[in-house]
């Protein structure tokens, strides 16, 4: 049952209900604003912020006017060049005034259309843009072409839209237009000190001078981004966001928590057998976690840490808190192969300290299965290791007290809630390997207390980055061959096309017979396609060092550790995003051998493609290079939100708004500490904020609770 407020049902009404938008149109809209399954909505039209302006007044004269930005001027048809027959030329039209003249540029123009236009001796009004050709001023199909009474009814500045095909500026305009109507007038729910402050405009009004603005100046990208009603705007996102993390955290919160204490004996036990000792930020971590689980609430962190931090011990020796107090602990992985692996590494250290410990992921079946699930139930398993299999339905725990996640940002928000509800009031660290820069820790990770580990252990080596044209493909080849007899192991990644796995697994498979033919039983292969076992074994010989070549497609990007291996090809490194390679690169520099990490890129790049590249080859600083990827991406790929389903921002840029985002995040804790129903009169007109950005889930918790 929707509970929207109905004052926002206008809103929420198909664009298609808007007047000029019938069977034709409706589709291209839903192309421009909806979503896969959902139509575009009135909201999404008003969410749907101008690119520029275009300003109607008149500027002087020809040879006065500014080449390259939009101009009107007033100008006499002097004389029509329709193209010689059977020539494929445009056709033009000679326009002048006192000062100097311009040729306007048609293509495929039709004559009788043009004449009847822009008849010969004419005063007529054009706008568009000048440009320069061969020291002459052209402009090609000028965005308007207009007598006296059709200049007298535009307005001074026109809002110009992001398009589809099919669709102009002026009809989308248009439909904004009357969408502007249909805004309801609605309580304010921001605080009014913080709105003069910033001399921040009402909702209405922030929507109504962004559509119709009375400067053309006002829709450049610059000024749009800095102006107070587009602010105004993203912050109201951003508080409804923040806000709907803050109810989520405050209601786990209020759910009775449990002190999780113990003695410290196993921690220390395990600690002392651990072959390395910990870093200053592992330990950091280590306490902070201890004291969160102490406490008598239920504990959310965060630990973040860059590939090859050492986030795995982290998460074994919370674990091991939680046993010490009594309770069972599980870690989850993402994929199979890092269940596993985790499962293996932590088997001798926990057995070693006298733990039980189990595996349980969508493979073990039967028997194992069963015997598995008894000794969750009856708590003869402490340790429970898996894959999301572990939090499905028909997994009981005698008693769980932590829960750790790793490689969060391929869970969601729905997933963290289901986790707590395996025990009663289930601690729960998330870790995760992607360097999140800090505005977006606070957009997707609000809610949490977070941890930093922010040192590689002692002892790593730098990886030294090469750029590599693909046409010395062979001469990589070939130094391989000469590292491998040395000892070392090589990851070969190939890339995912996208278009169709099978061309991409036909791309490793081709590479993989290649160097098969140079070096035999010791290449091997593994992609995603493969079935469970075979990925598995093909990854343990690997690990076992049984292969010294693993061609690959990404499916080894995540978590796998073989410090053994020092070398990483990556061909076709110009197709992956920034973060993906330094997931990449991640899975080398792990042991005490220097590394090297080949970027094999097929030229000429692209301007963004060399600018990642050689970031990649300045640093290993995985938050300089999270930051920099945000900045060459935007917000929603970094994350990869879609995939993720994690919500993205219509209106928010999160590489220009950190400082509101900031804000937000403060604002919404103080909102919920002082009215956590939202039952105050700004309670109730936050409420219609966040059914607006569509945060509403979280209401349902109010309800709930
Ligand atoms: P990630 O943070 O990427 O998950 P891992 O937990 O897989 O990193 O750790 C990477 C490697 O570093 C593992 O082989 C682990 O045993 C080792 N390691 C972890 N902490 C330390 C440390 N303090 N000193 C030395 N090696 C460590
Ligand atoms: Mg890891």
């Amino acid at each position: 049952m929707p509970l929207r407020p109905s004052l926002l049902d206008p809103l929420f009404a198909p664009a298609a209900t808007l007047p000029g938008v019938g069977p034709k149109i409706a589709p291209l809209l839903d192309r421009l604003l909806g979503e896969p399954g959902r139509p575009a909505r009135v909201a999404d039209l008003l969410f749907h912020l101008p690119s520029g302006g275009i300003s109607r007044d008149l500027k002087g004269s020809i040879a006065d006017a500014p080449v390259g930005e939009p101009v009107t001027l007033s100008v006499t048809v002097a004389a029509h060049r329709p193209p010689p027959p059977g020539r494929r030329a445009p056709y033009r039209i000679l326009v002048e005034d006192g000062t100097g003249d311009v040729s306007l540029i048609f293509f495929n123009g039709h004559k009788a259309r043009l004449e009847k236009l822009l008849p010969v001796g004419e005063q007529r009004y054009i706008s568009g843009k000048i440009e320069l050709w061969d020291g002459m001023r052209q402009m090609v199909h000028p965005d308007r072409i207009l007598d006296e009474r059709g200049i007298a009814s535009l307005p001074a500045v026109e809002a110009v839209y992001g398009l589809t095909d099919g669709l102009t500026s002026r009809m989308v305009g248009k439909f904004i237009g009357s969408a502007l109507e249909r805004v309801p007038t609605l309580s304010e729910w921001q605080d009014k000190a913080w709105l003069e402050r910033n001399a921040y405009p009402a909702f209405n009004d922030a929507l109504q001078a962004l559509h119709r603005p009375d400067k053309a100046s006002a829709l450049s990208e610059e000024a749009l981004l800095k102006s107070p009603p587009r602010k105004r705007l993203a912050y109201d996102e951003l508080l409804a966001s923040q806000l709907a993390l803050a109810l989520v955290r405050s209601r786990m919160r209020r759910l009775p928590g449990r002190a999780n204490a113990g003695d410290g004996h196993l921690v220390a036990k395990l600690k002392a057998a651990l072959p390395f000792g910990l870093t200053a930020s592992q330990d950091k971590a280590v306490d902070d976690i201890r004291s969160d689980m102490v406490a008598d609430k239920r504990m959310l962190r965060l630990l973040q840490g860059d590939v090859g931090a050492g986030k795995t011990v982290v998460g074994l020796l919370a674990m091991v808190s939680a046993i010490e107090a009594g309770r069972q602990a599980a870690m989850m992985a993402p994929t199979e192969i890092l269940a596993r692996q985790h499962y293996e590494r932590l088997t001798p250290l926990a057995e070693g300290a006298g733990l039980t410990i189990a595996l349980l992921t969508g493979r073990e079946k039967g028997a194992e299965r069963r015997r598995v699930l008894a000794g969750l139930a009856d708590g003869s398993i402490q340790i429970a290791v898996g894959t999301h299999a572990l939090f499905q339905e028909g997994v009981a725990f005698h008693d769980l007290g932590l829960a750790v996640v790793d490689e969060q940002h391929r869970f969601g928000v729905h997933q963290r809630l289901a986790l707590g509800a395996k025990g009663e009031a289930v601690d729960i660290l998330v870790m995760t390997a992607t360097p999140i820069p800090r505005t977006l820790a606070l957009t997707y990770f609000g809610d949490m207390d977070v941890s930093i580990l922010n040192e590689k252990p002692a002892g790593r080596k730098p990886i030294s980055t090469k750029l590599i044209s693909i046409e010395r493909l062979g001469e990589v080849a070939a130094a391989i061959g000469r590292s491998v007899a040395n000892g070392a192991q090589v990851y070969w990644v190939c890339p995912l096309v996208g278009e169709s796995e099978t061309v991409d697994l036909a791309a490793a498979e081709e590479r993989y017979d290649h160097l098969r033919g140079l070096y035999g039983d010791q290449v091997g292969l593994v992609h995603g396609k493969m079935a469970g076992r075979d990925k598995d074994a093909a990854m343990e010989r690997f690990v076992r060092g049984e292969t010294k070549i693993l061609v690959s497609t990404t499916v080894i990007e995540v978590g796998v550790d073989v410090p053994n291996a020092t070398i990483m090809v990556i061909e076709h490194a110009e197709r992956f995003g920034l973060a993906q390679l330094h997931q990449l690169r991640g899975r080398i520099g792990r042991g005490s051998e220097a590394s090297t990490c080949l970027l094999v890129f097929k030229g000429p790049l692209g301007q963004t493609a060399q600018a990642r590249l050689e970031m990649m080859r300045e640093t290993e600083d995985g938050f300089r290079i999270a930051e920099e990827d945000l900045r060459l991406r935007g917000e929603g790929e970094v994350l990869g939100t879609r995939q993720s389903g994690l919500p993205g921002f219509k209106l928010a840029r999160l590489e220009v708004d950190g400082d509101i985002l900031a804000a937000a995040r403060d604002d919404a804790r103080l909102i919920v500490d002082r009215d956590p129903e939202l039952t105050s009169t700004r309670g109730e007109a936050l409420r219609t904020l966040l059914y607006m950005f569509e945060r509403d889930s979280a209401i349902k918790l109010l309800r709930a609770g």
